[in-house]
């Protein structure tokens, strides 16, 4: 009898996700994450969730592109902005992709 892998890989992650916090307390946990460094704990929680979670995954890419963006429009900062404008703006899109992700 053959083994089905790619069967058995999602068996696993649906095991292992049922031990984790929700997709809610991971998005909670990646966007603070941008901010300040999350526990061991955290972030191997974090780790494993997005083993199992290709939406969390997709989420954190998303939220990691636009700070990145932040960050370096702060830097040149040849447009004149403040840098409140930039953070408010900044958590506003972070906002925006939580509700999105949500759904
Ligand atoms: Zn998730």
């Amino acid at each position: 009898m053959a083994i089905d892998l790619h069967k058995f890989q999602w068996k696993l992650r649906g095991w292992v996700a049922s031990f984790l916090p929700p997709c809610e307390e991971i998005t909670k946990g990646l966007s603070r994450a941008l901010d300040q460094r999350p526990s061991l704990k955290q972030r191997f929680i974090m780790r494993l969730h997005l083993y199992t979670c290709p939406w969390c995954t997709r989420y954190r890419k998303q939220i990691k592109f636009v700070d990145e963006a932040v960050k370096q429009r702060g830097h040149a900062d040849s447009i004149g902005l403040p840098d409140s404008f930039n953070q408010a703006t900044a958590e506003r899109i972070k906002a925006r992709l939580r509700q999105s992700s949500d759904q």
